[in-house]
């Protein structure tokens, strides 16, 4: 009877073995993070990272194993290896093939609140000028319904845009009129601060599928803070307003973010509390960003990106203790991020994408027809910075929006895959260009990243999920959890 071949002659020639492109960053005392072109990422020690990168491996050694399962190392005669990386970065790219799915219609600058850290240069509640009128809005959606996406989102955004509901109820009607013959499926949601809302308002989503984007700081004092408004009554507007939504048209109908504030960095548990309180289905930690108001009124300088991320991983650990009790409520920035990190799934969020989200990602039709390449630029332009205005919706269509000089040389001179830094850090697959974030807080589109509050945030941000999801075996259930 023939007998089986001895264990060696089942083993892989290790002088054969090649080093596929890898990445590190040192994190600790003998402590490196290496990763590969798509995001998977290992730790290792100094010797460990040596031994990889002079190839001096033997399979049943581990090391070989870690680093064969990471696709840091193949065979010379296979290809398969790399063909799975390159499949699997086209995948992680993918969102390129369906072309700006998202579609801001800024149908009003008007608004009742007088927020300080407002990104947008707010009117008065009386001044009409500044709405939308319908010849623009017509032009705005004959743009977004040529876009390849198949999906379209069109956000109402504002000012507060319930100040020109009329035109809303228009776009929404006429948007779905048009899409229908072109196969386009749509979705709409309306960013508002809810003190608007009205039973006129409620009918008419219920029964068009309209979404609601609100916004909720915390608890009464602190929100009624951050968001003044006569009468100092927005919390109990906004609270009064997700109970109305939740109880007529169902939980899931309405979402909430929240702005993180100078007078919020020691109260994040308190903020979560809320959020759990009013029945909503998860927060997202956000920071403030450096546009309109929030640069006016100095809010933007008054704490940096490692008091956020103090805050952030702080508020993190209430959240996960919250759903390691049983109740899920993810923390919206983590399951995106996971997403990146754990699947090759292409994400929606503009900001971690490279080539940048602007434009590719979404497109803001402002209320008298400008269009520019992300809510954040339309932000600058009202601060009187044009850099990323794209054109007109009366003059351009979106072909000559998107292949403007203006939009192809910010995402090509921000590629994060060719930038100094960026191209050689461990966290590049992970991240995203944000061209409009580093023109306004830096002058440059491409960023000087070790000066960069936005890179501090993403390297602390990753390494804080990949230590949890390798040494904290609960946690790392809960996040897995929130990636799927
Ligand atoms: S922005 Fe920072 S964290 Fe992101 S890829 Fe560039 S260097 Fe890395």
């Amino acid at each position: 009877m023939a007998g089986f071949a001895p264990p060696d002659s089942f083993r892989s020639d290790a002088s054969a073995l090649q080093l596929f492109p890898i990445r590190f960053e040192r994190i600790g005392t003998d402590r490196f993070l290496v990763g590969n072109m798509v995001g998977d990422m290992e730790e290792m020690t100094a010797t460990e990272l040596d031994r990889l990168c002079a190839l001096d491996l033997t399979p049943g050694d581990g090391l070989y194993e870690r680093s064969f399962e990471k696709l840091f190392i193949g065979t010379v005669d296979q290809r398969a290896r790399q063909q799975l990386l390159a499949l699997r970065l086209r995948s992680r790219l993918s969102f390129l093939r369906a072309a700006t799915p998202l579609h801001l219609f800024v149908v009003t600058l008007r608004c009742e609140h007088v927020c300080p850290y407002c990104q947008v240069s707010r009117q008065s509640q009386d001044r009409v000028r500044y709405d939308m009128d319908q010849a623009t809005a017509s032009k705005a959606i004959d743009i977004a319904l040529s876009s390849p996406s198949p999906l379209i989102k069109i956000e109402f955004q504002g000012g507060e845009p319930l100040l020109n509901f009329e035109l809303i109820r228009w776009i929404v009607v006429t948007a779905k009129q048009r899409a229908e013959p072109l196969g386009k499926q749509l979705q709409f949601v309306i960013t508002t601060n809810l003190a608007l809302l009205d039973d006129a308002v409620l009918d008419f989503c219920g029964e068009h599928g309209v979404l609601f984007s609100t916004s909720l700081d915390g608890p009464r004092d602190l929100h009624n803070k951050n968001r003044p408004r006569r009468g100092q009554n927005s919390y109990e507007l906004a609270v009064a307003g997700i109970g109305r939504i939740q109880e007529r048209l169902g939980p899931d109908w309405v979402g909430a973010l929240m702005t993180t504030t100078e007078a919020s960095l020691n109260r994040v548990e308190e903020i979560v509390d809320e959020y759990v309180r009013q029945g909503l289905d998860g927060m997202f930690l956000r920071p403030l960003s450096p546009y309109g108001h929030a640069i006016k009124t100095k809010q933007f300088h008054k704490y940096d990106g490692q008091e956020w991320l103090q805050f952030w991983k702080r508020g993190l650990r209430y959240i996960l203790e919250i759903n390691k009790s049983g109740r899920r409520f993810p923390e919206f920035y983590s399951a995106l991020m996971l997403r990146r990190m754990l699947s090759d799934e292409p994400i929606g969020y503009v900001d971690l994408r490279s080539p940048a989200g602007i434009g590719l990602g979404a497109l803001v039709y402002n209320y008298d027809g400008t269009v520019f390449a992300s809510d954040e630029a339309r932000m600058l332009a009202e601060m009187g910075d044009r850099r990323f205005e794209l054109g007109n919706v009366r003059e351009h269509r979106y072909r000559d929006l998107v292949l403007s000089d203006t939009l192809v040389s910010a995402v090509a001179e921000s590629l994060t895959q060719t930038a100094p830094q960026c191209s050689t850090c461990v966290f590049e697959p992970n991240c995203g260009a944000d061209p409009v974030y580093h023109h306004a807080t830096q002058g440059d589109l491409l960023g000087i990243k070790p000066l960069s509050e936005f890179c501090e945030r993403q390297k602390g941000v990753i390494t804080h999920l990949f230590e949890l999801l390798e040494h904290s075996p609960e946690d790392a259930a809960v996040l897995r959890m929130w990636a799927s």
